[in-house]
């Protein structure tokens, strides 16, 4: 709006209507006095002031206006008849005006400055207020620096006061934050702790994890730098995500060398008392056949009926014993596998009909599926004893049902074949079913009705991993399970 002072009422007017009929916001003040109140008061981008007025006069009223932070700035055109000296025009400008025009006035001229004004205020005011959106930004910017420092300090506070070593490394995977535990097993904080020379190499394993954005899980040896003792942690490094992109990483070492320690004893003595019991239970087989023959007994007697119940328990024993081998063989890396090329479709009949066999024909077992006539390089003896363990638990965890589908599936694409058994007994619940392949795991709510000792799905998923195929299950509580495998073409 454009302020115009001057205490003719008819040059007021006529100053007006110019203004207003070129579009411009118009008000009037008709003194000195009042001209200052309305300044103080709104917002003008122009004051048209005439020089010449009782009482206040125009360079009083400029001077008054170059004294408030509010109206300093606002331009100001003198309008003057008397003053053209050049003495009174140099007075216009020192007292804060921007320009000085002459009466009587030329309406051209006097509108090319007036718009000159008017759009530099405005741009000036615009230029205002993006400075003031600017540093209004800078000292949010500032507040939220302050509070998120706050925010990492408290969390460095809180990994110091953890058990554990902790460490976190910012996006580019350098180490930015070390708790003290971490001195104990290295010298620098960038550079991860010392493994044993038959463990990984910590950077080279994160390097792998980096370029995937995955977290780490290692269990390894770190060197005491005082002791210079090595001792097992289990390392995380797990990635922090904002709006999925990775901001940093924080990273753990727990101390599990005792756990690890006592795991070590119990599958010494398991490797020792499998050993132990192999030996006599061999002497006790080979005998009893030897009784066998000798004692020649007739099917229909109840020694004959005892001879095979022997026979059952010995082999049961046997299974036991040699799946309890195969553990501490996996424990120390000695599982072997002889891979030469073998018909696969063959090896799963002959599964099938040695199950049904042992099992009386009492078990339906139905073929689904592409038939993997074709021969794959595998361990026969292995990947016969997987389907095995599949078809027995099959059977064993599906007491009111005695139907399983087995179903094969060769992937041209993927360059592997599938392998499943299907079965519609107990089922397993959802959140378990990744746990069935760990060493002596039984889900709990089947393992007081139904024998076993939770290595047979472990040595199944070792035997699979040996030959580079994968192994799972998907299953529904109280309507079955589908274990599965595959095993790659090549
Ligand atoms: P075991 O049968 O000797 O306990 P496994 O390693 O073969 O050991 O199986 C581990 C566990 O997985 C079993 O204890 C059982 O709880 C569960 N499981 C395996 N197969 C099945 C199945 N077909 N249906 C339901 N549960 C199963």
């Amino acid at each position: 709006m454009i302020l115009i002072v001057d205490d003719n009422p008819n040059n007021l007017f006529s100053l007006k209507k110019l203004l207003e009929s070129k579009d411009f916001d118009v008000d009037t003040a008709d003194s000195g006095e009042q001209a200052l109140g309305k300044a103080l008061k709104n917002n003008y981008a122009l004051i048209i002031l005439d020089v010449q007025m009782p009482e206040m006069d125009g360079f009083e009223v400029a001077e008054a206006l170059s004294g408030y932070s509010k109206t300093k700035d606002i331009p100001i055109i003198f309008l003057s008849a008397v003053n053209t000296e050049k003495k009174f025009i140099t007075k216009g400008y020192a007292s804060g005006g921007k320009d000085y025009v002459t009466k009587p006035v030329d309406p051209e001229i006097l509108m090319l400055k007036v718009k000159t004004f008017y759009n530099l205020q405005e741009k000036n005011l615009e230029m205002k207020k993006t400075q003031q959106n600017l540093e209004l930004e800078v000292k949010g910017r500032r507040e939220s620096q302050v509070t998120m420092k706050s925010q990492i300090e408290q969390f460095h506070l809180m990994l110091e006061s953890l058990p554990q070593i902790a460490f976190t490394l910012n996006e580019d995977g350098v180490i930015d934050f070390v708790n003290g535990k971490w001195y104990q097993y290295s010298n620098s904080e960038k550079v991860f702790p010392e493994t044993h020379p038959d463990d990984y190499v910590i950077q080279e394993e994160f390097e792998r994890c980096k370029k995937k954005s995955k977290p780490l899980d290692l269990e390894i040896r770190i060197k005491n730098t005082e002791s210079g003792d090595f001792r097992y942690h289990l390392l995380r490094v797990t990635p922090v995500f904002e709006d999925n992109i990775l901001k940093k990483w924080v990273g753990t070492f727990t101390d599990i060398d005792a756990q690890k320690r006592i795991e070590k004893e119990k599958d010494e003595f398991l490797s020792i008392a499998s050993h132990e019991l192999k030996t006599p239970l061999t002497s006790i087989k080979a005998y009893i056949q030897l009784l066998d023959r000798k004692l020649k007994l007739s099917e229909t007697t109840a020694e004959a009926g005892f001879m095979v119940k022997v026979h059952d328990q010995i082999e049961k024993l046997n299974t036991l014993i040699t799946d309890l081998l195969d553990v501490s063989k996996i424990e120390n890396g000695k599982l072997k596998i002889n891979k030469k090329p073998i018909n696969l479709e063959k090896l799963i009949q002959n599964t099938i009909e040695n199950i049904l066999q042992t099992n009386d024909n009492k078990v339906k077992i139905e073929r689904h599926g592409i038939i993997p006539d074709i021969l794959i390089p595998l361990d026969d003896i292995r990947v016969e004893q997987v389907l095995i363990n599949f078809l027995t638990n099959a059977i064993k965890y599906s007491p009111e049902n005695n139907q399983i589908i087995v179903t094969t599936f060769v992937d041209e694409e993927e360059q592997e074949v599938k392998v499943s058994v299907t079965d519609f007994g107990i089922g397993i619940p959802d959140y378990k079913q990744e746990a069935v392949f760990q060493k002596f795991y039984r889900v709990e709510e089947s393992s007081l009705q139904f024998q076993g000792m939770g290595i047979g799905l472990y040595i199944c998923s070792e035997i699979i991993k040996q030959h580079h195929g994968t192994i799972g299950v998907s299953s529904i509580l109280d309507e079955g399970s589908t274990f599965y495998f595959t095993l790659p073409l090549n």
